[in-house]
């Protein structure tokens, strides 16, 4: 299925003289700079969205985390592995406690029933958009939004740029989101570079340079699910100068990065200079379960544990989001159930509670009261509740709303 992420530290291991961690962070954080640049219109890297005024002026943002099981969650011997969903954050929040996968239980169909308010059954990767209208399209179409309004930023590799817009011949990705995959770029170049040769000595540690440096200038990310950036061919100069001495010091300092890092920083970035009012952000460093190594998937769940806070912390921080978004944050389906004949926690194929049933958080302005909620929600019931808090109309889907919050 793809790359192993393992590939870019393995590419970049050996490398002598290693500055260690602040140098990988500044590179993360000029590759984030660059990619959001790269998403503006040719006019530039300079300035922040036009918001379109339709609608109820709050904004929403949707963290969602890949496969995760209440068993290594919120249950009490899961909970040291949240520390801040189950700390500082559940104390503001209203958890629902059972909110349910009916649908298929793969990344690209969970992802779109959430997004559509329907259960869609479309290609489990991504090769078919949802049948039905994504929440990124009600908002834009009906409220004329603009496209720097909505953003999907995303690690998982089951995903596509078809994401971000269905095929109702109504809507269409002339309303849909950006979509960004930061890690496919990254990944992709180390990969180019593997197959040029091998890689640990001084020419070839040149040559991954070369080619990371290649994979940002390039003007075609096809293929690498940045269609976003069409038709974008040049960097901003003093952008460019930045992301190179970055990807210098990140090519010396090798070790293992994570994509959920790279993701959250363009997230981060998104955030600061066009403050989307419908930002979706998928993490998906718990997906290594797949590999088959419990000690990594749990730390995927810690990592996203604390970049979810982190998020929290920069919406409270931000004057274009404080006191007026609402924060969602829920896996998009369980595990299977140790013993299973899916190789438990591997998968995510099985028709069990495990699988079906985990939970989901929410914490801002529409959240009246902190508590938690037993009854059953399921995930197609999101799209029509976070509509009804951006200011759409009712519409007809297999979701209904969540009465919990405050509109
Ligand atoms: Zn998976």
């Amino acid at each position: 299925m793809g790359v192993k992420e393992p590939y870019i530290s393995r590419a970049l291991a050996g490398c002598p003289g290693w500055p260690g961690d602040s140098s990988r962070r500044d590179f993360l954080s000029a590759a984030a700079a660059v990619l959001v640049g790269l998403g503006l219109p040719s006019t530039g890297v300079a300035g922040g969205g036009q918001h379109g005024t339709g609608g109820s002026g709050q904004r929403v943002v949707v963290v969602i985390f890949g496969g995760v099981r209440r068993a290594e969650t919120f249950s009490p011997e899961g909970i040291e592995n949240i520390p801040h969903l189950s700390g500082d954050m559940l104390r503001r929040a209203l958890l629902f406690a059972d909110t349910r996968n009916e649908g298929v239980t793969a990344h690209f169909n969970a992802i779109s029933s959430i997004l559509t308010g329907n259960w869609q059954r479309v290609d489990d990767w991504g090769k078919v958009a949802p049948a039905t209208p994504t929440l990124f399209e009600f908002f834009r179409k009906q409220l004329r939004v603009a496209q720097s309004d909505t953003w999907m930023i995303a690690s998982n590799k089951a995903l596509t740029s078809l994401i971000g817009a269905s095929s109702a011949s109504q809507y269409g990705p002339s309303y849909g989101a950006n979509v960004v995959f930061p890690k496919q770029l990254l990944v992709a170049a180390v990969v180019n570079a593997l197959r040029a040769g091998r890689t640990g000595n001084l020419a070839d540690r040149a040559r991954i340079e070369t080619e990371l440096q290649a994979m940002l200038e390039a003007g075609n990310y096809e293929g690498l699910g940045w269609n976003v950036f069409d038709g974008v061919t040049n960097l901003d100069p003093r952008v460019r100068s930045t992301i190179e001495s970055a990807i210098s010091n990140f090519v010396r300092s090798g070790g293992p990065t994570s994509g959920d890092e790279l993701t959250y920083m363009v997230s981060r970035e998104v955030m600061r200079k066009f403050s989307p009012r419908l930002l979706v952000i998928i993490f998906s460093d718990v997906e290594v379960a797949h590999f088959g190594s419990y000690a990594l998937h749990v730390a995927g769940i810690r990592t996203g544990d604390r970049l979810a806070y982190q998020v929290w912390r920069d919406i409270e921080a931000d004057p274009e989001y404080k006191g007026k978004t609402t924060m969602f944050i829920l896996p998009e389906f369980g595990r299977d159930p140790d013993g299973s004949a899916t190789n438990g926690f591997f998968n995510h194929r099985g028709d069990s509670e495990s699988t079906r049933s985990t939970w989901m958080m929410a914490l801002g302005t529409a959240v009246e009261k902190p508590g938690v909620i037993e009854r059953p929600v399921r995930h197609v019931d999101l799209c029509p509740t976070l509509a009804g808090l951006l200011g759409c109309p009712r519409m007809e889907l297999q979701g209904i709303p969540i009465s919990e919050f405050r509109v």
